[in-house]
């Protein structure tokens, strides 16, 4: 049972001009965490994170200027940034004196830190950044985009831009505090609750909801346009670590592109969530924060939090899975092999797992010298417990992957009649059960760390061309593609995405390892022999299948046909099943 969070004492400290609610909670002889809240907030939106930190550390918030209990000064000239930095200051002197402090900023709160972070560093040990972008390199980041407009730099800059129409009209004229007066905040509550999933409670929104977002105008009037148009060269070398919520309605999560430059001690915590994570993911945020501290400190981490935070660190040349642990079982060879070298080479740190212990290491070394690392674990993943403790190892060893990619399969061919029951059980221990165990174990460690993440399936164009000459084959990858797109649906919310991809005719080593059933020894060899040479014919390799795999989760695509054949028959399974019956009378055996 977690023990109660320490109660909260309030107090009122003197600002630049105001008086501010200060809130302070935990042992005063822990190091200190300084949260500040944004835009329409209090310090209450940070509740759920405070109770989980306040146990081993002074946990200090404050209400901002115009804000819950604070003084609401008139007018936007008094919330620029120096007022707000003068009451940051006061806040720090009144409850951590002459010690520095680990700062975190939600939205507004993040952006005012941000400012705190480059222009007084020595206040601070260590700084974590929520949805909220120091507004200089937002407009160094829009130059930027705008100087190389690339279709992909236009397209992240017009993504900002639409993402920011609030800022634009937040500038109009007593408009926006008019519409917050006359009941604006009882439809954003309802925002919130639909768009976001956070419920209403006690003290978020805030009662006085109405009054502080009419003030808090100030913030964007006062700062924003000026910085945007004419920025600062910001930059801070307190450790930071930078909380990328992906599916931000307001702040993109392509504004850390470049953040390296300037901040040479950068670490990304991308996670499947929307702006308010500090409400919707509290456990995520309080874990990161922890880590982030303790990393800094140079305290204890266990294995799999030193390689977390070892990912998250941003070296200079940021590639598109950098930071992220993909797991890949039967690595070894073909599509597997391929698929763990794509992630690696895109900055991933691959698990090469495979039933053959020297191929996934032969993989693992490659990956480690394409990506950060490479790890080989030696599983059957159709036996259910060595399954399980794979899963575990690679949770204590490495942490929860963002990526596993359920690949390890087997080929049988042969008329249904051929087909003895231990040749169904070993392909559907296999093809299906595999995939299950895998599923569910890694599913079941994504949706605990609460994060998100990605299950790719490797099913098969099989999956919908039926065949008599592929029964047991076709229905296991049926199977497959079918539990891909449940655990689709289940899993939306969680945001882990999930596909199956589907490859015609690959060349791999799959037509030398396949079973030819009701066939004897050396009749089997030779159909071996004649498919191998068909599908090197074919001549498409496992370098493209991995390709599309890479793009599946990067895009988060349902189901994949890979190969021209693949998606033709796709199409005519959907719009002339009649003729794909009619073909699969063919005997290509
Ligand atoms: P492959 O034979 O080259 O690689 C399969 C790997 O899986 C091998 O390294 C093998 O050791 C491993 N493996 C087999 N059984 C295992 C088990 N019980 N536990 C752990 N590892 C095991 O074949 P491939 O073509 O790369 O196949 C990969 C996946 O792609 C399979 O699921 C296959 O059904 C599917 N697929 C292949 C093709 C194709 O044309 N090659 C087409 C569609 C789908």
């Amino acid at each position: 049972m977690t023990p109660p969070a320490p109660p909260v004492t309030k107090r009122r400290v003197r600002g630049d001009g105001v008086d501010l609610a200060v809130y302070e909670q935990g042992d005063r002889s822990n190091p200190t965490l300084l949260l500040v809240h944004g835009y329409p907030d209090t310090h209450a939106v940070w509740d759920e994170v405070a109770g989980r930190l306040a146990g081993r550390f002074h946990v200090v918030r404050y209400d901002v200027r115009g804000a819950g209990a604070s003084s609401r000064p008139f007018g936007s000239r008094r919330y620029t940034f120096d007022y707000l930095m003068s009451d940051m200051r006061a806040v720090l002197d009144a409850t951590a004196p002459e010690r520095k402090v680990h700062l975190v900023g939600h939205d507004w709160g993040s952006i005012q830190s941000w400012e705190a972070a480059c222009t007084m560093p020595d206040r601070f040990a260590s700084f974590t950044s929520i949805s909220g972008p120091c507004l200089d390199h937002v407009a160094h980041w829009m130059r930027r985009n705008l100087a190389r407009p690339t279709p992909a730099n236009l397209r992240r800059a017009a993504g900002q831009a639409i993402r920011s129409w609030y800022i634009y009209f937040f500038q109009t004229p007593l408009l926006p505090e008019l519409l917050w007066r006359a009941g604006m905040a009882g439809p954003f509550s309802k925002a919130l609750q639909l768009g976001e999933g956070i419920p209403v409670r006690d003290g978020h929104p805030a009662r006085t909801m109405a009054r502080d977002a009419a003030a808090g105008v100030g913030l964007y009037r006062a700062n924003m346009i000026r910085r945007l148009r004419r920025p600062r060269d910001r930059r801070t070398d307190v450790p930071t670590q930078v909380i990328v919520p992906t599916r931000d309605l307001f702040v993109s999560p392509h504004l850390v592109g470049g953040l390296a430059g300037r901040v040479p001690n950068l670490s990304l915590r991308p996670i499947a969530a929307g702006h308010w994570v500090p409400r919707s993911h509290p456990g995520v945020v309080a874990r990161w924060i922890i880590e982030h501290v303790t990393g800094v400190q140079g305290g204890p981490l266990s294995a799999a939090e030193s390689r977390a935070l070892a990912r998250a660190r941003v070296g200079g040349n940021r590639r598109p899975f950098e930071g992220s642990l993909v797991v890949v079982t039967g690595a070894g060879s073909g599509i597997g092999r391929a698929t763990a070298l794509a992630f690696a080479e895109r900055g991933a740190e691959v698990v090469a797992a495979d039933l053959d212990l020297s191929t996934a290491q032969r993989t693992a070394e490659l990956a480690g010298l394409l990506g950060p690392a490479g790890h080989a674990f030696q599983v059957d993943v159709a036996d259910p417990t060595a399954m399980e403790d794979f899963a575990k190892s690679v949770l204590h060893d490495h942490g929860v992957p963002d990526v596993v990619v359920n690949n390890a399969g087997i080929g049988m061919a042969g008329a249904f009649l051929d087909h003895t029951a231990d040749d169904w059980q070993k392909i559907l221990d296999v093809n299906l059960w595999g995939v299950v165990h895998g599923s569910r174990l890694f599913a079941k460690q994504m949706v605990e760390r609460g994060q998100g993440g990605h299950i790719v399936n490797t099913s098969s164009a099989a999956a919908f061309t039926p065949s008599r000459a592929l029964p047991a084959y076709a229905t296991s990858k049926a199977a497959v593609l079918m539990l891909s797109e449940c655990l689709r649906a289940e899993l939306k919310g969680q945001g882990i995405g999930v596909s199956a991809i589907c490859p015609g005719i690959v060349n791999t080593n799959i037509t030398r390892t396949s079973r030819f059933v009701g066939q004897g020894k050396d009749e089997e060899e030779r159909s071996r022999q004649r498919v191998a040479r068909a599908y090197a014919r074919r001549g498409f390799g496992p370098d493209r299948v991995a390709e599309r795999i890479v793009a599946a989760v990067r895009d988060d695509r349902p189901v994949v046909p890979v190969t021209p054949e693949a998606r033709l028959s796709y199409l005519a399974s959907r719009i002339a099943p009649g003729v794909m019956r009619r073909l699969a009378r063919l005997d290509v055996g």
